[in-house]
Parts: structure tokens; sequence; C-alpha cells
């Protein structure tokens, strides 16, 4: 997108998509942030229209794992994970690294599930979306969002610039609009925000795998990824889907020297080459190309609310620096964000509904700042490869150590909690967290 994808007024050349094209609140993307703002928003009775580029069911490259944390949003979405509608649930995590293994159960908390679930982003994402138009939100399917609408007198977005397939160009307005086109968010892009050098990227890459392991139930996670003698920042995992297939991937960040000159498909292949021959990941056994993303972790797009554009999930790269997991950030980024829209737009000036649309960045800040700014010192640290080993050497032989760790990295804790939930829950408030 350039900077000539903005209109600043509705140019003659596009036609109005009216009616149908208006609403209280416009959602450029139906991935878990966009569903799952369109599902509160439209609970809460507002006329919402998602914009969605692709038609499902379709694919999103991605480890397909879901932590206690993401259970817990997709609960409280009143959607039903029980095995028998093709969820697949596990234990906790299994950690191998240091030529050891150890098995750490999700913790038994009041805030989350002592359970997680794998399910291909294909079912998901659908699940999602048809979830939110039950509740009432209008989805366009096949709907390519290429650029804001700016109000002429205040340079604010007041609508979007979209291209159903196969049409020409048209203008949706709204009183509100939401990015939440994922990683690259041209709209974002467009309105002028990019991305933070100063915060925390991740690469990842994954495929499918015919093997027996298909119905592990334990998430697996393997902690030595080695370039030459180098211990890599970042972990490889292999989660069972329970079809036969493992997704299995690996994850590196940017606090590595090797970050931007690595082979990524090599560098899976070598681990997998490391693998016992009898789970099956071999080049014939591969069901899916091997295939890529950005991590966008810590807050690494912001301010979240500019220029009359609000920011959600990977928009505003709200991915976990600790552990790269998104889905639940986006899906809890769409909650908090339903509720500020709702209320925002409850208030009848212009100036309150600007004042209450305000308070989003500080109410995610409330939520994940001070865990994100741990996390960014956490990448820091980790991407010293000898620091990186003797954290892997020295926590691999101590199983409380390590039960501590599965709580600060899946952040998993309860508000009062137990000594390690108060010792994790502390840490989270005194990171340094500049804007
Ligand atoms: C290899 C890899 C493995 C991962 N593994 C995990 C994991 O195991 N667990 C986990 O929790 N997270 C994982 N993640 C992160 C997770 O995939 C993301 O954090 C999550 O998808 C973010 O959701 P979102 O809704 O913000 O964005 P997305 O899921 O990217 O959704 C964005 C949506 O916007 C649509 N869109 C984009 N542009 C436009 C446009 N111009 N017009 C209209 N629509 C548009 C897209 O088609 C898409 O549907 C992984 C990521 C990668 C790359």
């Amino acid at each position: 997108m350039t900077e000539h994808d903005i209109s600043i007024s509705q140019p003659s050349a596009l036609s109005s998509a009216g009616p149908a094209g208006a609403a209280d609140v416009i959602i450029v993307g139906a991935g878990p942030a966009g569903s799952t703002t369109a599902f509160y928003l439209a609970q809460a009775g507002l006329d919402v229209l998602v914009l969605e580029k692709s038609r499902f069911p379709r694919e999103k490259v991605c480890g397909d794992g879901l932590t206690p944390r993401a259970v817990k949003a997709l609960v409280g979405m009143g959607i039903s994970v029980g095995e028998q509608d093709g969820w697949v649930r596990n234990k906790g995590l299994r950690v191998i690294g240091a030529g050891k293994r150890m098995e750490l159960a999700w913790p038994e908390l009041a805030s989350y599930p002592g359970y997680g679930l794998v399910r291909g982003r294909t079912d998901l994402d659908q699940t999602l979306a048809r979830r939110a138009e039950k509740a009432g939100a209008r989805l366009q399917e096949g709907v390519t969002v290429t650029g804001p609408v700016l109000d002429e007198r205040t340079g604010k977005i007041i609508g979007v610039k979209a291209r159903p397939d196969g049409e020409g160009e048209r203008v949706y307005h709204s009183r509100v609009i939401v990015a939440a086109d994922g990683n690259s968010s041209r709209l974002s892009v467009a309105m002028g925000l990019r991305k933070r050098d100063d915060r925390p990227l991740g690469v990842a890459v994954r495929t499918y795998y015919k093997t027996p392991r298909h119905d592990d139930d334990y998430l697996e996670s393997w902690l030595d990824l080695w370039d030459g003698d180098r211990l890599l920042p970042g972990y490889g995992w292999i989660f069972g889907m329970g079809d036969g297939t493992s997704n299995v991937g690996l994850g590196l960040l940017n606090t590595s020297a090797a970050f931007g000159h690595t082979d990524y498909h090599a560098l899976l292949r070598r681990w997998l080459n490391g693998m016992p021959a009898e789970w099956g990941f071999t080049e014939e056994n591969r069901t899916q190309p091997i295939r890529g993303a950005a991590l966008p972790m810590g807050f690494n797009r912001t301010p979240c609310y500019y220029n009359g554009l609000l920011l959600v999930g990977d928009a505003g790269g709200m991915v976990n620096p600790f552990n790269g997991e998104g889905i639940a950030y986006a899906m809890e980024s769409g909650e908090i964000l339903a509720r500020t829209i709702v209320q925002a737009l409850a208030r009848a000036r212009r100036a309150e509904v600007e004042r209450v649309l305000a308070g989003y960045p500080q109410a995610l800040n409330d939520a994940y700042g001070g865990y994100y700014a741990l996390g960014r010192v956490f990448v820091k640290l980790i991407g010293r490869p000898g620091l990186m080993r003797f954290a892997t050497r020295h926590s691999m032989s101590r199983p409380a150590l390590m039960r501590f760790a599965l709580k600060l990295l899946a952040n998993l804790t309860d508000p009062r909690g137990d000594a390690a939930d108060r010792l994790v829950n502390g840490l989270t408030k005194l990171a340094p967290n500049p804007e």
C-alpha cells in the first residue's frame, strides 16, 4: 500500500457501498482478533461489519497450539471445546533440552483451565468467524481493504476503500475502524504506523508430517536449536493434530545474531534429521509445504489508537515475547477493545467518544504492559548464546524451577496465587515499561 492508497474524500471513481457498507464499526480482518472483537461488539448490539480478504475455510500459517489462556478465551465466547467437536486436548508441555526431557502439567489455577488444545487454523478461524456472525456481526468474505478514507479536515480515518472479489473498489464508512489485519497490517502502515525496531520480532516456519506421534497429549518443545556450535534463541515444536499428522516447526527471535541470515527451511530439516526414524519426519511423510511468517511481539506497533484507527492482535504486535503465543492475545485484546468501543459509542458527544477510545492503549498497558516489558528483557538475555546455554542446562535438572518457568513463559498465574504466582506477578510490576 502506498500514499496513493489513502483517500481524503470520497473520489468519484469509487462507488460508495451504500447502507450495506456503512456500520457502527468496521473491522478489517477476520482472524482471531477481528472475529473476537466483532463477537463482543455484536453481542452488545452494535452494527459491526467485518471485511475479510479471504474466504473461509482458509489456511493460516501457525503452530496450531492453544494454551489454557486461549482455551479460556474460547470458552468465554461460548464455543464448545469438547473432543467430540474436533478439539485435541493436551495436559501440558514436554520440554526437551540439554539432553533431558521433562513433562510439565499446565498449572492448576482458578483463573485458567488446566488443559490446552490443538486445532488447525482452517477450522479455528472459521469457527470464530461464524460465532461472530451468529452473535449478529456482518461478515463479508473476499473483500480486500486497500486503504483508509480520511476526513479532509482532521486527517482521521472515517472509512476504508475495499475491493470485493471481481468487483470495483468501494468506500465503506463507519464511526469506528479497527485494524485486525494481522502482522503486516497494511491499513496501519497506510496510516503511518510501522513496526518498532526496538521491540521484539520472531520468525517461525512450520509444516505437517504423517507420524505415529499425532495423538500426543502434551505439546512438545525443543530448546536446543543449533547453528553450528551456537545455541539459537528460539525453540522447535511438535504438536500432535490428532488426525494422523503433527504440526512441526521452529521459531527464532531477532535478538539472535543469526536472525537475518538463517535458512529456516534448512534449520528445520537439520533439526528433524536428529529425530528417531520411527517418528517419520521425512520428506515422503510431509503433507504440506514449509511455510513461515513473522511474529510481532511485545507491542511492536504503537500507539494502538492513532488518528481514529484502533489496532488489535498481531496488527498491534501483541504476541507473547516469552513463548510466541499470539491467538490468546489476539482474542483477549479483541475483548478489551470491544468493551472500550461499546462504552465510547454510548457517549453523546464526539469529544466524549474520543476520550473513551483514547483509553484503549492504557487498558492494553494495564493488561500486558508489565509482562511484555519483562518479555523484552527476556528476549535480550536469551539472545546471548552463552546465557541461553547456561539457563537451559541449569533449569532442565530442576523441576520446581521449570514449573515456575512454565507459569512465567505461558503467562499463567492467579492474581493471589501461590509463591510462584506472586513472584511472576511481582516481576511484571518491576520491569521498566516505557511507552
Ligand atoms: C509459524 C507460526 C506459528 C505460530 N504458532 C502459534 C501457536 O501455536 N499458537 C498461538 O497462539 N499463536 C501462534 N502463532 C501466532 C498467531 O498465528 C498469531 O498471533 C494470530 O494469528 C494473530 O491473530 P490476528 O487475528 O491478529 O491476525 P491473523 O490471524 O493474521 O488474521 C488477520 C486476518 O486479516 C485478513 N486481512 C489481512 N489483510 C487484509 C485486508 N487488506 N483486507 C481484508 N482482510 C485482510 C487476513 O486474511 C486474516 O484473516 C504462530 C505464528 C506463526 C507465523
